[in-house]
């Protein structure tokens, strides 16, 4: 019998991202194929104007509601999680990555040799999506946007925990906390919901749209309100959502002396918050930290992992001290989602 084939002959990288080439399919491709399987609908993931997409039902619900039905592929298949499906001879299975809801990561088998691609993940709970399941491999590709030894993410309770004792302490003030629009935004409501703040939550009008897509699509979000700030003294008391661009510009203002917060994992850097003028940092991310990055590394027990961005140094030597090599694959066109995340909107 012949040995497998190493992955590095049948995934590579081409302009255009990640091929497979046996299977004639790109994995979140930045620019307009024949063929795209898409992780997840983050704006630097799932692009317009493909030809067939393959995701999860989630993720095509996603791209329709932001990019509009005629743009989100020409033709869509939706495939849940641990079906599998035959792409010219790849079997091609999506797991959960716990990244947002309808994230996937895609698991492509070729005559006996596992890939997995694992889009964007994290490992921590959370209320909105299906927990990543670690799936042994000869090649994980992986991120690596917090790979520095200083990026611990903090338990998300204990961060929603000092929102709500601020907001006890400021009662004549107003909350707003700047996050994006697709996962982060409704994880923070579900994490107040779970810490018993069972207010309405008025959102800025650019978290709207997803906010309900997420309930429609059985994610339940409790009371929510539209924030046009009209009365000022309407939202006093209250914990106002906005994407991270509004919480310093006019609209914010016109709040009754708003405190700015902002969820993300690079509140970790207090220079970060400082020079965005948040008050109120809130370490909470949607991507893997330092940890989670080296013991899903572990986990899945490749000998190789493949690095699409990020910080790419300090992972690849931890993982040659654990015995698994590491490869930069240096893909363009992976942006900073925790800070924003820009879609294509139709509207
Ligand atoms: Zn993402
Ligand atoms: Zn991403």
């Amino acid at each position: 019998m012949m040995a497998p084939p190493h992955p590095e002959t049948w995934l590579r990288t081409r302009p255009e991202g990640l091929w497979c080439e046996p299977g004639g399919f790109f994995i979140d491709p930045r620019f307009p194929v024949e063929r795209a399987v898409v992780t997840h609908a983050h704006a630097d993931h799932a692009r317009p104007g493909m030809g067939a997409v393959l995701a999860t039902k989630e993720t095509l619900a996603v791209m329709r509601a932001r990019m509009g039905e005629g743009r989100a592929g020409e033709s869509q298949q939706a495939l849940r999680y641990g079906e599998a499906i035959s792409l010219n001879g790849v079997k091609v299975t999506l797991r959960p990555a716990g990244h947002v809801l309808g994230s996937a990561q895609v698991v492509m088998e070729w005559r006996g040799s596992r890939a997995v691609v694992s889009g964007d993940y994290k490992r921590q709970p959370d209320p909105t999506c299906a927990p990543f399941e670690p799936v042994p491999c000869d090649v994980f590709v992986t991120e690596a946007t917090f790979a520095l030894p200083v990026f611990r993410h903090p338990d998300p309770a204990g961060e929603i925990a000092r929102l709500l004792k601020s907001v006890a302490l400021f009662p004549e003030r107003t909350h707003v906390i700047g996050c994006y629009a697709l996962g982060k935004a409704q994880r923070l409501i579900a994490l107040l919901r779970q810490a018993g703040w069972d207010r309405p939550i008025p959102l800025h009008g650019a978290l709207m749209k997803l906010c309900l897509l997420y309930e429609e699509l059985g994610v339940p979000l409790g009371p929510l309100e539209s924030a046009t700030v009209k009365d000022k003294a309407r939202f006093v008391g209250s914990i106002v959502m906005a994407p991270p661009s509004a919480i310093q510009d006019r609209w914010a203002r016109r709040l009754s002396d708003p405190v700015p917060c902002l969820a993300s994992g690079w509140m970790r850097v207090r220079q970060r918050a400082r020079q965005g003028g948040v008050e109120l940092p809130m370490v909470i991310s949607d991507h893997a930290d330092w940890p989670e990055l080296l013991a899903t590394c572990a986990e899945v027990q490749a000998p190789e992992i493949w690095i699409t961005h990020g910080r790419e140094e300090a992972l690849i030597h931890a993982l040659a001290q654990r015995g698994q090599r590491g490869r930069a694959l240096h893909l363009v066109g992976l942006g900073d989602e925790e800070i924003e995340d820009e879609p294509g909107e139709a509207a």
